[in-house]
């Protein structure tokens, strides 16, 4: 990040604000299920999630900048979900949190969406049912290198891998996501070629 000079320190504008951007992330908890157990365990003392500078919850998308998906998301919840995902400010990263966010877990059924990267652009998968509160702050951790290595920079957001993630996901998730939100249907997957075309 920097070289040390007799007590001199030099960076980048870039490398300073990425610093902070990790060590000062705002979660919007979206607790949903049975997962928001271990979410609290890790913001409990044993575990104190505090020590990586991500111990406040907001209750609102745009004082957040960490979407905590925690749990099983339905068919039904997508409208909502992508909404608070929209409200959020830029930069913003997306963490799945356990089997059910991540893949739809074992409910393999109509009902739930399987895997919320159908529906927003996922950074971090954290897997388990529930994970233990190790893998939520390895995840996080996970998440706060990819801010200082690959976050956004000030010169441009297009040509770093983060902004590059989120533009793939967004015209996977037009063609994967039909009107009735989540569902994958053939007219869904004709516009997705006919958009990799393009
Ligand atoms: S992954 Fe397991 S613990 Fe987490 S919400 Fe799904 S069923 Fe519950």
């Amino acid at each position: 990040m920097a070289a040390n000079y007799d007590g001199f320190l030099t960076t980048t504008f870039d490398n300073v604000v990425n610093w902070s951007r990790k060590f000062s992330l705002f979660q919007y908890p979206f607790v949903t299920a049975c997962c928001g157990m271990e979410y609290m365990a890790a913001a409990c003392s044993h575990y104190d999630i505090s020590r990586f500078g991500a111990e406040i919850p907001r209750f609102s998308p745009r004082q957040s900048d960490v979407l905590w998906v925690v749990g099983t998301i339905t068919h039904k919840m997508t409208p909502v979900l992508k909404t608070v995902y929209e409200q959020m400010a830029e930069p913003k990263w997306v963490i799945a949190f356990g089997a059910c966010a991540s893949s739809g877990g074992f409910y393999q059924n109509y009902s739930v969406l399987q895997g919320i990267d159908r529906l927003i652009p996922v950074d971090i998968y954290i897997a388990g049912c529930p994970p233990r509160p190790e893998a939520v702050l390895d995840g996080l951790m996970e998440l706060q290198d990819r801010i200082q290595n690959d976050g956004p920079t000030v010169e441009s957001k297009m040509i770093n891998p983060q902004a590059i993630r989120h533009q793939e996901a967004k015209i996977e998730n037009q063609a994967n996501v039909s009107p009735n939100m989540g569902y994958d249907t053939p007219k869904g997957f004709q516009q997705k070629e006919a958009l990799r075309e393009e």
